[in-house]
This record gives structure tokens, sequence and C-alpha cells, in this order.
């Protein structure tokens, strides 16, 4: 607040109170905007008192006393929002364009028109949203946000393709958000197609249908024919039926962001999903640090609307500025108030960014937040060369024992590290372990941005070590791998009596004579060793920086490719 607002609290003329600041030396006009501990200053003057309430929590206060006002009996059953996920090409986006073809009636202004994130359909008279961007990055990135706008998770499989490394992934990420999944086995119009087996492999991720004994919800359909999609909309409105999902029609309006752009006629505009409460024209909102007003709403169809109420997904213009996907969205009573929560809400942002690596897990600091009981859990993402490699450290990580801690594997495969280990290790706090795996240069940088601790290991038994010892607090890091660049091998040379020289281009960072090498191919670690020779041209040099060639020997191996990427690195004793 500003003096001039602070003298009308306080019941005192502004003027003196810029003359007791003068009087201390301090030149301050009417407008000024004071920080706390500025006006605490102002008040102690006076001998009065303040007590402090950050925007945020007042706004929380305020619809919280609305929510209670509202009651229980506010609360009302809504409509489930679903989002599909399941491996590439097990058909996926076709299944949501049947849905939403036999579903939404012709009449409604032609049908889904607009694209805003999320599409709403009624079947049996009864609502189902569903969040159009199929597959777990978009899943995840919403989580990221601490948005969980799924209530239950579509899982497509392709009855003749099984199991597929992304359906276990759609698996992990749902069992990690502790949304139920359906199944839906689809393609089963294709001949030769085996129901049983896929059920069965199912069974080892924890799916368990009732052919199993378990009781997993699981329909055959053809998405690509129209068959069984009325079964699987039943039993969507079954599973939401179980778990009665609820919201309060009454309070504030609120929702999340799924999609935001800005549009040159209109603006910044966003999809917002509104989970709860009514959204009408004229409010004054908050998302993510951004303000607005709400100007004008649309709805999937293309429809002009005055409200939307829960749940539905609309398009948003009136924002101040662009919002993030995954952004909360939140109705408060007065522009200036959301103004001043954007304010709020940009500088913590600042901070959160200065601070974030103390939130983060890390091996090295794993003992002594397992002291301050920060840490009953260690999640690990466990990343590997091929899948026998897994099953055995797998093994040896089950005989860890700690009194306090248990190890929780959330995600593994056989592959190397992705954009989506990272998203996952990022909501979900894991360190990931890569066996013998590298990530890509954009997956690395994702990996710093996030803060996600990685560790390389090429030997089991040290991984071991590393995880126990850091249980027991007597990791100490002796050597650490400091990143020197990357070169793309462009051709390889036999030379008589020499070996295989690599023709390289150094496409980042720099490569030294006295580094070590890794030699990557598709992702995978072929070869870790030193390099015996670097030439530029024809002169032996010590080091070749980005945007050169240069000549690689490496010692004791030949088996280098075109093709290959070499990661150079040098150990450090710490
Ligand atoms: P997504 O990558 O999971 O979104 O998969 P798509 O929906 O793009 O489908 C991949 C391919 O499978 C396309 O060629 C579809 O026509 C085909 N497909 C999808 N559903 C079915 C189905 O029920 N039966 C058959 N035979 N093909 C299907």
């Amino acid at each position: 607040m500003t003096i001039k607002d602070l003298s009308e609290k306080m019941g005192v003329k502004a003027k003196d109170i810029l003359q007791k600041l003068l009087a201390k030396g301090v030149l301050y006009t009417v407008n000024k905007s004071l920080s706390l501990e500025e006006a605490q200053m102002i008040l102690d003057l006076f001998g009065m008192e303040c007590k402090s309430i950050s925007f945020e929590d007042k706004v929380l206060e305020d619809v919280r006393e609305e929510e209670t006002q509202g009651g229980e009996e506010s609360l009302c059953e809504r409509p489930p929002v679903v989002t599909v996920m399941g491996h590439v090409d097990h058909g996926k986006t076709t299944l949501l364009d049947t849905i939403r073809h036999t579903h939404v009636a012709a009449k409604e202004h032609g049908g889904i028109t607009q694209h805003i994130g999320a599409s709403k359909i009624l079947f049996k008279n009864k609502p189902i949203v569903f969040i159009d961007t199929p597959g777990h990055e978009a899943f995840t990135k919403l989580r990221l946000r601490g948005a969980n706008v799924t209530d239950l998770v579509i899982l497509v499989v392709a009855a003749d393709d099984g199991v597929k490394p992304q359906t276990i992934e759609a698996i992990n990420h749902a069992k990690s958000a502790g949304v139920p999944i359906i199944v839906a086995i689809n393609k089963i119009d294709k001949p030769d197609v085996n129901l049983l087996k896929v059920k069965q492999e199912l069974v080892q991720y924890g799916i368990v249908v009732e052919e199993y004994g378990g009781d997993a919800v699981c329909v055959p359909v053809s998405a690509k024919k129209g068959i069984g999609i009325e079964d699987l909309l039943d039993m969507i409105l079954l599973v939401a039926e179980v778990h009665e999902f609820k919201g309060n029609p009454r309070i504030p309006a609120k929702g999340t962001i799924l999609e935001a752009q800005l549009d040159p006629q209109r603006g910044p505009i966003a999809s917002v999903l509104i989970q709860e409460g009514v959204l009408s024209l004229g409010d004054a909102f908050i998302s993510g640090s951004t303000a607005g007003r709400v100007r004008a709403l649309f709805d999937d169809k293309g429809k002009r609307l005055k409200e939307a109420k829960m749940v539905t997904p609309v398009e948003v213009s009136g924002f101040e500025e662009v919002p993030a996907a995954g952004d909360s969205f939140q109705v408060v009573n007065t522009i200036e108030k959301a103004q001043q929560i954007s304010l709020l809400r940009k500088q913590m942002a600042v901070d959160e960014k200065r601070n974030k690596t103390a939130g983060r897990l890390s091996l090295n600091d794993l003992f002594d937040r397992i002291k301050e009981k920060e840490v009953q859990k260690l999640p690990l993402i466990l990343k590997t060369d091929v899948q026998g490699s897994m099953e055995a450290i797998e093994d040896s990580l089950a005989k860890i024992q700690h009194p306090d801690v248990t190890l929780q594997i959330i995600h593994k495969a056989a592959g190397p590290i992705t954009e989506s280990d990272i998203l996952l290790a990022s909501t979900t706090n894991a360190i990931i372990i890569a066996y013998n795996v590298r990530p890509s240069k954009r997956t690395r940088e994702q990996a710093k941005e996030e803060q996600v601790e990685i560790r390389y290991y090429s030997i089991i038994y040290q991984l071991i070590e590393d995880i126990k010892q850091s249980l027991e607090g007597i990791l100490k890091p002796i050597e650490k791998e400091h990143f020197l660049g990357t070169v793309d091998v462009r051709k390889v040379f036999k030379v008589p009596r020499v070996g295989s020289v690599a023709g390289c281009y150094v496409s980042e960072g720099k490569v030294e004579k006295d580094g070590q090498v890794r030699i990557v191919r598709n992702g995978i670690v072929v070869h870790t060793g030193k390099i015996q020779t670097l030439h530029h041209y024809t002169q032996e040099v010590e080091s070749v920086k980005e945007g050169q060639e240069c000549g690689i020997r490496l010692e004791n191996y030949s088996d280098i490719k075109a093709g290959d990427s070499l990661e150079v690195f040098k150990i450090e004793q710490i």
C-alpha cells in the first residue's frame, strides 16, 4: 500500500507521517508504495502494530469462507475429465475423433469446431469432458505445474500390437497421479487379434482384469469402425459414479489453463477448464502471474457464452498477458486485487527460481534430509541400455533396506533418457538413474532447467553402492564429471598402421585432448575411454572449439562409426 492508503487506515494525516519520516531523514511522497518493513517502521513511529497477510492468503481465506458458507450440501456431482493415453499409433486420436463425432449433436453449431484444449460431449444426457491432446506429455506438463485436471485415464492399447513402451509410461504416469485407468483395447476389427494376450501383458504392469481375478476395467473397441464406443462411455460414467467426482458450483469460479496463445487481433487468449463455480463475463481473475477480466467466452462449439458452469472448457479472452498451460485460474472480486496478486506472484516467481534447487532431491544431501525426516521415500526413475541390466539393477535395489526410507521405482525402461522422463522426475521429485544411457542435448538442458538430478553409471556395483551410501549418509563424492562438449562423427578413415581416425565436428562446447569420451549411438553408450590423438587439420592440438572440425583417434578402440556422437568430459576430483 501507499503512504496515503496507510494513513487512512491509521486514521492519521498523511502529512504527519511524511513529517515524522522527514525528521528521521527519510523523504517520501504520499504515493510512495511501501514494503512491509517500511509500513511496520511507520506504524512503530505512531505506536501502532500491524499484522501481515499475503494477498494470496487473503483471497484463499475469502474463497474458503464462501466455500464453507456454501457448505457440504453445495457440493454437486460434476462431469468427469478424461485424458486418452497410450502408445503411438494405437489409435488415441481416432478414438477421440470417433467419440466426438458420434456424441455431439450435429445441430450444435456444426459439431465441435473450435480447438480449445478440451471438448464436452453428452452421452445418455450426461456430460463427459475429454482433454483434446492425447498422450502423456500434455498430461505430465499440466501436472508439473501442480494442475491435476484429469479424473480418469483411458489407456488405449492396440490389440494387434500389445503393451509397448509408451503404454507402460502412460500406466506409470496415471498411477503416480493416482488416477483410475480404463483400458480400451483398440483395433478389434483387425483379423487374428488376441485380447487375452494383451490382458495378460497388462497384468505385469499391475492392471489385472476380471479374467485374471482383478477388477481393472477393460473394454474392447474399434475406434475406426465405431465398435464398443458406447460400452466405453458407459464405463466412464460408471467409474465416475463410483469415484463421485464433485465440485462446488457456488464458489468463485476456478479452473486450469489448458492452452494459451497470443492472438494478433484479440490479444492473449486461453483455453480454460472451469472446474468449480460459474465463470461470467466481466469477472476479474488471476491466472498464474497474470490478471485479467473476462471479455469474451466461447465454448468448444464456437458458441458465445455469457457464463460457463463447472465442468466446461471455454476460451477466455481478457488476459493481460499470456498465461502458461497448467496455471491455475481463479476469480477474485476486483480487478485491483487480481493485479496486486499478479505483481506478488511475479516477484515470487523470481525468488522461487532462485530457490528451486533447495527443494530438489539430490543423492548428495539425501542423508541430511532423511535426518530431518523430510524424506521417507526415495523416488527413482531407472533407465538402462538393455532389459537385462534393468532387471539386475532392480533386483539389487530391492535388497537395499533402510529403517526410514523406502526406494520407490516410479518408472523404468530400457532406452535413452527422454523429455518425458525429466517431466516425470520433476513432478515426482525423482532422481534419474541412467545406466549406460545418455540424454540428448535438449533433454540434458531440460534436466538442468528443472533441476532434475541424473546419475550416470556404467557399473552396477557402483550404482548400488552409491545409493546405499547416500542412504547411510556416507556418500563422499570423490569424482565428479565435468561435461566439456559434444562431437559428431561425420566420417571414419581407416589409416594403415594407425587404425580408425574419426573425422568429427564439434557441435557443442569443446573437445580437449586429455578429456575422456563416451561414444553414444542412438542414445546408448557403446564405449567409454580416452582420446589418443586430437588433430585440427594436420596439426596435433590440445583442444578444438565448437563449430570446428577435428580428427580424433581413441585409445584401444577402433569400432567408431559415422553418426556416432562423442560426449567429451573430464573427471574432477572433489
Ligand atoms: P495415435 O497415434 O494413438 O493417435 O493413433 P491414430 O489415432 O493416429 O491411429 C493410428 C493408425 O491406426 C491410423 O492409421 C488409424 O486409422 C488406425 N486405427 C485407429 N483405430 C483403429 C481401429 O479401431 N481399427 C483399425 N483397423 N485401425 C485403427
